[in-house]
């Protein structure tokens, strides 16, 4: 297994050059979120990333994290790295400076995070969560809760939890049946919560959950569920730790991969009710997770890109060392490294330009997402919050889909090393695994942008950004061969995403079953096109910036050529089952499965 280095000069690379991370620095609040910060920032986390988290990743997946008498223990090592983790001041970069956070903008927190996701995906969700827990109470908690919880969640000394999934609730929230009973200033909170990540851990002093439950005269559906803050201690009003509170860990699951992240199930008032404290008003509870969906659904499709880019070292550094076989068509009769074969160039090839791409349009999503945020100007402002609306369910389900792949390729270049685990690639295929289920599966995903982000408006918005990657590819084809090749190759596949989202709009509101059945390909479509966007910025990147080092940007150069000779024209597929797929999708009845 090949030790894990952080590609800080690819990141960089990708969110200087391929992105407006320029305009972040002009925003109000962010004007210290210059070029040279995040250099410096990249730098150390990296090293963060590479000497701490990464040798734990490993050791981590063959330990997992144990369960006993309701009690959770980290795999060794978690603790004490969460502890550098904390000292080092790296929980609280992006959070807000009003609560001693750094304030740095999601631009940089969101690269940042791929960093510590690639060095080790189960440890990385433990500050993911919190960050979570964090925003949901930052927006909509009262004064008063924000004292008692978000300096501490900010500095990272207490971690948070999101208890949103019950046994009979997963994709459908409307059916969360967990209580919460009013009992003067707070409220008693009783049901099951399952599939909790870091739920419980001995990593922090405290852990703050929060909780979907339904108040005693709530209405049915979506319509009924609050949000609570629910502490494992209680906090009293000088801040210090109180009582246990009545919520506990009943079990962990036994799973695919992460297994260092403790997946557990959540017992709330098995002992009269566990102490809660309503977020916001009664019954917005899932209007208020919807606003930190965007950050969370953009973290996890970064975890995709993480966890391919992982693979991919793993990838090249096996085919490399791997001697098997002469080189075909070569004089030499000696077996070569298997790097030399042009199946094993073809899949290396493969899972790095989709790396590429797929790191570059997260990267545009989260300095959307900042602008959105904070732009003075409210015309600007909306029409980043658009761009983002759209951007979120693509990055988050096409990355974490790529990562399949991708993590499979990983695997198939190890040969039957690749099935063994000690290479560490079958750990990073089945560590992929679960990104493209939790936070809303690929099917989800996919529907929430056929409908609240494609149809909603018309196909306006989704137009705009067809239009932004046209204009992208002419300036391609101002590059040189390379440019002209990326610039024919979008554009085609741009004629047909522009057809597909016509049709998807026409059929949404007459035919939503059809529309739906094509869902999946229509976003995979719009990733594989917004990936190629990416790449035709970077040849233009590249070509403007090759004589201060041209064997690193030639390789910039290829893969973008790549991108668009092999995944581009996949477009054409996908547009055909987007567009004429549906029928046979629905032609079976149910018994006939
Ligand atoms: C390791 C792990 C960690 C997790 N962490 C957390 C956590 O921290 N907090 C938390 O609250 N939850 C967490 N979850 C739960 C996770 O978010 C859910 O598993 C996920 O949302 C899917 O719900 P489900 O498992 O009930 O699947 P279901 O909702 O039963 O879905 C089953 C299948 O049906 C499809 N489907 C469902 N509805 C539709 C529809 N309308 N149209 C088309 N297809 C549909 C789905 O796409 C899926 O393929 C975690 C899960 C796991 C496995």
């Amino acid at each position: 297994m090949t030790a894990f280095a952080t590609p800080v000069r690819d990141m960089l690379f990708a969110l200087k050059s391929l992105t407006d991370f320029d305009q972040v620095a002009r925003l109000p609040g962010y004007e210290e979120a210059t070029a040279e910060l995040a250099d410096a920032v990249f730098e150390e986390a990296g090293k963060f990333a590479n000497g701490v988290l990464a040798p734990l990743n490993q050791p981590g997946d063959v330990q997992g994290a144990q369960w006993s008498d309701y009690q959770v223990k980290a795999a060794d090592g978690f603790a004490e790295a969460y502890r550098q983790f904390v000292e080092a001041g790296w929980n609280s970069l992006g959070g807000d400076t009003a609560f001693g956070g750094q304030g740095l903008p999601a631009a940089i927190s969101v690269a940042v995070n791929e960093m510590w996701c690639a060095a080790n995906l189960s440890y990385s969700l433990l500050p993911l969560l919190t960050q979570g827990a964090i925003e949901s109470l930052h927006h909509h908690a009262s004064d008063a809760l924000k004292a008692t919880y978000l300096h501490k969640m900010v500095e990272g000394v207490w971690t948070g939890t999101m208890n949103l999934t019950e046994p009979q609730a997963g994709s459908d929230l409307s059916q969360v049946r967990s209580k919460a009973v009013p009992e003067g200033e707070h409220y008693r909170i009783s049901g099951q919560k399952i599939f909790i990540t870091w739920g419980e851990h001995d990593c922090a002093e405290n852990i703050i959950h929060l909780v979907l439950a339904r108040l005693p005269d709530a209405p049915a559906g979506v319509k009924g569920i609050s949000l609570f803050v629910v502490p494992k201690y209680l906090v009293g009003a000088d801040g210090a730790l109180g009582a246990r509170n009545d919520v506990r860990c009943v079990s962990i699951e036994h799973k695919l991969g992460i297994h260092a992240s403790p997946t557990c199930v959540m017992q709330f008032g098995e002992q009269g009710g566990a102490i809660g404290y309503l977020v916001g008003e009664p019954n917005r509870g899932l209007e208020y997770m919807f606003t930190m969906m965007n950050h969370a659904r953009l973290g996890v499709g970064v975890e995709g890109v993480a966890i391919a880019e992982r693979a991919y070292q793993q990838a090249v550094w096996y085919a490399r060392d791997r001697v098997q076989s002469r080189e075909l068509g070569g004089s030499n009769p000696a077996p070569v490294a298997i790097i030399r074969h042009p199946d094993i160039r073809r899949m290396l090839m493969s899972m790095r330009s989709q790396i590429e791409a797929m790191r570059a349009l997260s990267y545009v999503a989260a300095v959307a997402l900042d602008m959105a945020a904070v732009h003075p100007d409210a015309a600007a402002q909306k029409q980043q919050q658009a761009l983002v609306d759209f951007l979120i369910p693509i990055v988050k389900a096409w990355s974490t889909e790529q990562a399949q792949e991708i993590t499979y390729l990983g695997v198939q270049i190890h040969g039957g090393m690749g099935f063994i685990e000690e290479t560490g690639a079958a750990q990073f295929m089945r560590d992929a695994r679960i990104t493209t289920i939790y936070e809303g599966t690929t099917g989800i995903q996919a529907l929430d942008l056929i409908g609240r982000k494609l149809a909603r408006d018309g196909g306006a918005t989704a137009r705009a950004v067809l239009a932004m990657a046209a204009a992208d590819a002419e300036k391609a084809r101002t590059c040189g061969e390379t440019g002209a090749r990326v610039a024919d190759a979008l554009q085609a596949a741009l004629k047909l995403a522009q057809q597909s989202s016509d049709w998807m709009v026409a059929q949404f509101s007459g035919q939503p079953r059809a529309a739906a059945a094509g869902a999946v390909p229509y976003l995979k479509l719009m990733g594989t096109v917004l990936g190629g966007m990416m790449m035709a910025r970077q040849v233009v990147a590249a070509t403007l910036q090759r004589d201060s080092d041209p064997a690193w940007f030639d390789a910039k150069l290829a893969t973008a050529r790549f991108y668009a000779e092999h995944s581009l024209p996949l477009v054409s597929g996908l547009h055909v089952q987007v567009t004429g797929g549906a029928d046979s999708v629905l032609l079976m009845d149910d018994a006939q499965f």
